[in-house]
Order: C-alpha cells, then sequence, then structure tokens
C-alpha cells in the first residue's frame, strides 16, 4: 500500500511537472493555452468574489479591467463618470490584486484569479465574475456589463433602460454584426448578440435564466464549448438558447464604429462612448476643456460637456475684490 501511494504521488508530481511544463510552453510560444489545460491549472474565479459592494441602485455596473490598465483606463474613469454613481453600484473586474486602486474605488475592485490575456478563456473567466458579483447583490433590476475604455453617462444609461420592462427578461445592447452562429450538442445554434465594447445590459429576470450556463465558472465552460467571445457567448445563451431578443440602442457607442462623426450636439444624450487611439469623438476645440495632449481620449472634455460642474473641470469663478464689482 505504502508503496503503491508513493508510486501514485510520484506520477502525481510527473503529471505535475509535465502539465506546467506544457502550459509554460504555450505561454512562451504565445499561443492560447487549451481551454482543457486551463480547466486543469487555474482555479475558478468563483472564489475570489466574495467581498461584495452594497448595491442599492437600479442598476449595477461591471467594468472588466485588467491590470496593466488600472493606473490608466480605471483611473480615468475615477476621474470622470465614476464620481457621479452612488458608492457600491459600481465594480471593477479585474486580474489581480491591487492596494492602491483597491482603496481609490472605495472597495469597489474584484480581484479575480482570471488571467491577463485578451484570449477569450481569460476574458470569459472575467465577464463570469462580473455575472456572479452581479448576482450576489439583491437590490438592482439591471446588471450593465462595461469595457474599462467605455465613458458611462449614468443618468441617461438609466433612463434608456427605463423604455424597458425590469420586471420581466431584457436584454439591451448594440448590435454587433449580422447573424451568429454556433454549434451546441451537435445543433447548429443562430442568435444575435451586443457587442460587450457598447456595454450591454440585463434584468434580474433574465440574469436569472442565464444562471445555468454563467454562475461560479460555468459561463468560462459554456465560452469553450462555443469557443466564442465573452459578449458572443452572452448573446448565444440569451438569444440563442433562452430565445430573448437583443433590444438594440443607438445610445450606446463600442469603438467598433466611427467616433467622430457623433453629432457635439448629442454627446449627453449618449448612454455610453468609447474610445481607441485616434478613433474618438470630436469635441471643437474652442468649446473642449481640455487639449488634445492633456485629454487624448477626450473622456475628460467629455465628462466637463455632461457635468460642467464636476470638480476636474474648469469652472468660470465669480470672485469678489475688495473696493470693485464682481469680476468674473
Ligand atoms: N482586457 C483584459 N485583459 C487583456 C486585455 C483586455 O481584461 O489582456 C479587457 C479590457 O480591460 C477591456 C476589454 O478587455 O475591458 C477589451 O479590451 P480592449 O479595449 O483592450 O480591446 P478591444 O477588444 O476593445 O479592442
Ligand atoms: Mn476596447
Amino acid at each position: 500500500m505504502e508503496q503503491l501511494g508513493c508510486k501514485l504521488k510520484s506520477c502525481a508530481v510527473v503529471l505535475g511537472l509535465l502539465m506546467v511544463v506544457a502550459f509554460t510552453s504555450y505561454s512562451i510560444m504565445g499561443l492560447e493555452t487549451p481551454s482543457i489545460l486551463h480547466a486543469w491549472l487555474r482555479p475558478s474565479s468563483k472564489s475570489l468574489v466574495t467581498k461584495l459592494p452594497n448595491a442599492t441602485s437600479e442598476v449595477f455596473i461591471t467594468v472588466k479591467t485588467t491590470h496593466s490598465s488600472h493606473a490608466t483606463r480605471l483611473q480615468l474613469i475615477l476621474d470622470t463618470w465614476f464620481t457621479e454613481v452612488m458608492p457600491g453600484n459600481v465594480a471593477f473586474i479585474t486580474d489581480s490584486e491591487d492596494d492602491v486602486y483597491m482603496a481609490k474605488t472605495g472597495d469597489s475592485l474584484i480581484p479575480t484569479s482570471c488571467g491577463k490575456s485578451h484570449s477569450i478563456y481569460d476574458l470569459c473567466c472575467k465577464t463570469g465574475a462580473e455575472y456572479d458579483a452581479f448576482m450576489k447583490t439583491s437590490s438592482p433590476h439591471w446588471w450593465c456589463h462595461v469595457d474599462d475604455d467605455d465613458y458611462v453617462n449614468i443618468k441617461r444609461l438609466k433612463e434608456v433602460l427605463k423604455g424597458f420592462e425590469s420586471n420581466s427578461s431584457n436584454y439591451v445592447g448594440r448590435l454587433s454584426r449580422g447573424i451568429n452562429s454556433v454549434m451546441w450538442k451537435g445543433k447548429e445554434i443562430y442568435f444575435y448578440f451586443g457587442t460587450g465594447g457598447a456595454g450591454y445590459c440585463i434584468t434580474r429576470h433574465l440574469a436569472n435564466l442565464v444562471y445555468p450556463y454563467a454562475a461560479n465558472g460555468a459561463f468560462e465552460r459554456t465560452c469553450s464549448t462555443v469557443q466564442a467571445a465573452d459578449d458572443c457567448t452572452m448573446g448565444f445563451i440569451i438569444n440563442g438558447l433562452l430565445g430573448v431578443p437583443l433590444n438594440e440602442s443607438f445610445f450606446l457607442h463600442s469603438h467598433q464604429e466611427t467616433l467622430n462623426t457623433i453629432p457635439e450636439s448629442t454627446f449627453k444624450e449618449q448612454a455610453i462612448l468609447s474610445y481607441k487611439g485616434e478613433n474618438r469623438i470630436r469635441i471643437n476645440p474652442n468649446l473642449a476643456a481640455f487639449n488634445e495632449s492633456h485629454d487624448p481620449t477626450r473622456m475628460l472634455s467629455l465628462h466637463c460637456i455632461v457635468h460642467p460642474k464636476a470638480k476636474i473641470c474648469p469652472q468660470t469663478k465669480t470672485v469678489k475684490q475688495e473696493g470693485s464689482d464682481e469680476v468674473t
């Protein structure tokens, strides 16, 4: 018995070493690790999603982010739209511990054990954790996913969602390309989905139906099975499997569209706007609060259009000077 136990132990060690070697070789070669290896080597994200914000608003927003974006994209969110949201109603789902940003977000950073890459497995792992975070809240009727390069006008987002029944199954997003199909249990399933970069929202009613395919690590498995990206897989579950249609909102904008054609006069009406390199909204330089070198994404200036009185925005102050009239 003793000997057999030892043999089993050595086998386990050898097997473990082989798996580490395989995993490392894949990483060195820059290849995506096969899903089967992922499933074995990486613990599920669920165990780390324990602490949860105190969500009391109608809408709970999760932002998908990654460690290398904390000081850049996440900081930009903290400087802009995060200040307009009641604490506890936004959670940042990321892939590593970060005490600095944990403090800066008022404990709204949720580190997971998901990998840091742009592979569908790692991104699906984080989307699953976003879903799990929402399911750990109780008040909000809506869950909205956004990327960390999205500006959210929270007041407008809530107004847009008011146009849909919150007590039934509703899926609101921006249509990504045409009809899609994946193989599921030997059958081809056709569906539409909302592009993740434009943000999408689902009601709690619908989130409950999504549960078997998404909760506690299931989302990552569903992605692996259909070999599709996170937003596509979400659409597959909602539209393809559950038959719930996508309600398209034209107030949601990813950087897949040409952003400089959106009229400046409509910026206050938009619920979500994104940016990517040169593809960004165009703000009249004479009216912009910040120049392009200080505000390359234009999100600071956008924030000052939406919230002119925000702290970061230049204020036209009325100063009372002794012996003179009020000057501006
Ligand atoms: N992202 C991530 N890990 C990565 C790269 C990106 O979690 O290695 C997240 C990123 O924070 C963002 C989303 O995935 O919320 C989309 O990434 P990005 O905007 O860089 O790429 P896109 O797909 O929009 O071109
Ligand atoms: Mn992006």
